[in-house]
C-alpha cells in the first residue's frame, strides 16, 4: 500500500472527535477518496441526481415520522412531496447535480412522485407502537482506541415486546432476504450504539428498503441481531481506523464507484 507522501500521518485536516459506521465503510470503498472527502475536506463539485434523490426520500420520510411522533395526522401526498422538494434544493443549491443517463429533473419528478405515493401506502409509513427516536444521533465509546462511534438511526420505534431500529434505503432494485442479512453490519453497530436506550429491552433490527423502479416498492427487511456480528463489526472498524491512522491510502477504482466520485480530477491528478 501507497501513503500519501506529501500529508503528515495521523494528522488529518479535518478533525473530528468521532467515527461513523459511513466514514469506515466509505474507507472500504475507496481510501483516496475517503482521504479527500475526511482528511482533505475537498469541496464536492457535484452531487449525484440518485444520491439527492435518496437524501430527499429520507428528508421526506423524515417529515412523516415527525408529524405522526407529534400527534398530528400523517402528510397528504402533496405536501409530503413538498418535504422531499425542501430536502432535494437544500442538497442541490450549492452544488451542480450531476444526472444519470436517460435521467433529467423530470424524471426525477416522475420518480419522486411514485416512490411518495409507494411510501405512504407501505407498513413502514404507519410504525408499530410509539416513535421513539427520528434521525437519533446516538454516540459511544464503543471500540477501543477509536474515537466515538457515531450513528444516525433512521427509526427508533418501541411496543411491549421491543425496541425497533429501522435504517431506510432507497435502491435501484428490491432487495433480497439474504442481502439484508448480508448488509447487516450497519444495523448490528446501531443495536450496540442503542443497547442502553431502554435497558433489558430487545432490540429488533430491520432495513426500509424503497426502490427507484418504475414501480417503486417499499419492503421492510428483519436482520437478525447476532453479539459475535457485532464484535466482528466492531474489529472490522478497529482495523480501517488503524490503516486511515497509518496513513494508507490508495485508489480503489471500481465501475460502481468512479462514475459517481466528485473526485474524479484529484483522482487523476494524484502521484501519491
Ligand atoms: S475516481 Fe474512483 S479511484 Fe478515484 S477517488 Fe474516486 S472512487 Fe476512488
Amino acid at each position: 500500500m501507497i501513503a500519501v507522501s506529501n500529508q503528515p500521518r495521523a494528522a488529518p485536516v479535518v478533525q473530528r472527535d468521532y467515527v461513523s459506521f459511513s466514514a469506515i465503510s466509505s474507507y472500504q470503498q475507496c481510501p483516496l477518496r475517503y482521504y479527500f472527502r475526511y482528511i482533505e475536506g475537498l469541496e464536492e463539485p457535484f452531487v449525484s441526481a440518485s444520491l439527492a434523490l435518496g437524501g430527499a426520500v429520507h428528508g421526506a420520510a423524515e417529515y412523516h415520522f415527525n408529524q405522526i411522533m407529534m400527534g398530528n395526522s400523517p402528510p397528504d401526498h402533496d405536501t409530503l412531496l413538498d418535504a422531499f422538494w425542501d430536502d432535494w434544493k437544500s442538497r442541490t443549491e450549492t452544488v451542480d447535480i450531476r444526472f444519470g443517463k436517460q435521467e433529467d429533473i423530470d424524471t426525477i419528478a416522475k420518480t419522486a412522485d411514485r416512490i411518495i405515493a409507494a411510501f405512504r401506502e407501505s407498513d413502514i409509513a404507519k410504525p408499530n407502537g410509539n416513535i421513539v427516536g427520528i434521525e437519533e444521533e446516538l454516540r459511544k465509546e464503543l471500540i477501543p482506541g477509536m474515537p466515538d462511534i457515531l450513528g444516525r438511526i433512521d427509526l427508533i420505534t418501541e411496543t411491549d415486546e421491543a425496541l425497533t431500529i429501522t435504517d431506510l434505503k432507497t435502491a435501484r432494485t428490491r432487495w433480497s432476504a439474504e442481502q439484508a442479512e448480508r448488509s447487516g453490519e450497519q444495523l448490528m453497530l446501531y443495536a450496540a450504539l442503542a443497547k442502553d436506550l431502554i435497558p433489558g429491552k430487545p432490540i429488533r433490527l430491520e432495513f426500509a428498503v424503497v426502490t427507484k423502479t418504475a414501480k417503486p416498492t417499499v419492503e421492510t427487511l428483519p436482520v437478525m441481531f447476532n453479539q459475535q456480528r457485532v464484535e466482528r463489526t466492531k474489529t472490522v472498524m478497529q482495523r480501517v481506523w488503524q490503516s486511515i491512522q497509518d496513513g494508507h491510502f490508495f485508489p480503489s477504482p471500481s465501475p460502481m464507484s468512479c462514475p459517481s466520485c466528485p473526485f474524479r480530477g484529484p483522482c487523476d491528478a494524484w502521484q501519491g
